[in-house]
């Protein structure tokens, strides 16, 4: 059987549409671990209406409607977590915020075979500046990213190191000139690989006039860029990012940066302070996207009545017990953005 089995894999691994049907076989079977993975940590045993709504909600393929039958296995997601998207749907788009991290939230975890590139990796990793740069950026990547990620580091502690790191990272691009023209190359040259289901993403978003705000580490003038770039600026998207002072004197020099944003400060931030405060202020409901623990503290201090935490899990073998525990649904292995997009759609008021 095994020599049989091998011989038929010779065969189509050696022709033409042997070897297209064996991606193609790969393909499917790589989502399909992708969603059995998705289901076996996220759901719990619920009522058979629950289940429907949710079937529909995130899975849409008749086929896998289909499997799940046929196996019996059960839906779940956690009854806290189904309660609140309940209360969002009830709400409806009017009283419906979406707040969101950016790197490897919006965009995805593996490019090409490799971790894709956060938006300040693409200067610290490029040739814009002097190298002199990138080598002292490098050394500040080596001494606090390790700190980022040690969840034994106390959170003063980390606070503190994050909002070093980034202090000496600006005043670096300071010193080694980074300009407008520069960051106008970053964006022509480099392309940023969203999350799946990104366009339905921010259509639904905009046609239900659903504020949507992004809340990230990284510069502003990157995220607005790479958002026009491809054509994702629309009216109802926000920014709270750091952003570059430029120098007045026609060099397009940046000079320094407003406020400092960092991985841990998120959770501090005055909503009341944002210039579009006035266009999301009496939102009741809200929705969280972040890849990092620090991303749920986005919420922190807003006067709402329901926050649905959703984590995306990039290290299941490390993070996967603390997302199931301060997420409420967890999303892994850049399944994208599918099921968020199925729940918007369901926010009309009723
Ligand atoms: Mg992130």
């Amino acid at each position: 059987m095994d020599i049989l089995f091998l011989f038929i894999f010779f065969i189509i691994k050696n022709n033409d549409k042997g070897r297209i049907f064996w991606n193609r076989f790969l393909t499917w079977m790589s989502r399909c671990t992708r969603y059995f993975r998705f289901f076996e940590n996220n759901w719990e045993l619920l009522s058979k209406s629950v289940q429907d709504e949710m079937c529909i909600m995130i899975y849409r393929n008749s086929w896998f409607i289909s499997l799940k039958k046929l196996i019996l296995m059960p839906i779940r997601i956690s009854p806290k977590a189904q309660e609140k998207i309940q209360k969002i749907i009830g709400g409806g788009k009017d009283n419906l915020l979406v707040l969101s991290d950016f790197d490897k939230t919006l965009t995805k975890w593996w490019v090409d075979g490799k971790v894709g590139k956060s938006l300040i990796s693409f200067l610290r990793d490029g040739e814009y500046l002097d190298p002199k740069y990138n080598d002292e950026a490098k050394q500040l990547f080596e001494k606090y990213y390790p700190m980022e990620i040690d969840p034994t580091l106390d959170e003063k502690k980390k606070f503190q190191a994050m909002n070093d790191w980034w202090t000496e990272h600006f005043a670096l691009l300071v010193r080694y000139w980074l300009t407008r023209e520069v960051l106008d190359k970053v964006i022509s040259e480099n392309r940023v690989v969203f999350a799946d289901g990104i366009q339905n993403f921010f259509d639904v978003l905009n046609k239900k006039k659903i504020p949507f705000v992004i809340i990230s580490a990284g510069i502003e003038y990157l995220i607005h860029g790479f958002l026009e770039k491809y054509r994702l600026k629309y009216v109802n998207v926000f920014t709270v990012a750091n952003t570059f002072d430029f120098s007045s004197d026609g060099t397009g020099k940046i000079v320094g940066v407003k406020n400092i944003i960092h991985g841990m400060n998120k959770s501090v931030l005055e909503s009341k302070n944002f210039p579009f405060y006035s266009q999301i202020q009496g939102r009741k409901n809200a929705i969280i996207l972040g890849d990092s623990p620090s991303d749920i503290g986005m919420a922190n201090g807003w006067a709402y009545d329901v926050v649905l935490k959703i984590g995306f899990c990039h290290h299941p073998e490390e993070q996967e017990k603390l997302f199931k525990e301060i997420f409420d649904i967890v999303v892994f292995d850049d399944e994208g953005l599918g099921a968020v997009v199925e729940l918007l759609k369901k926010t009309e008021k009723v």
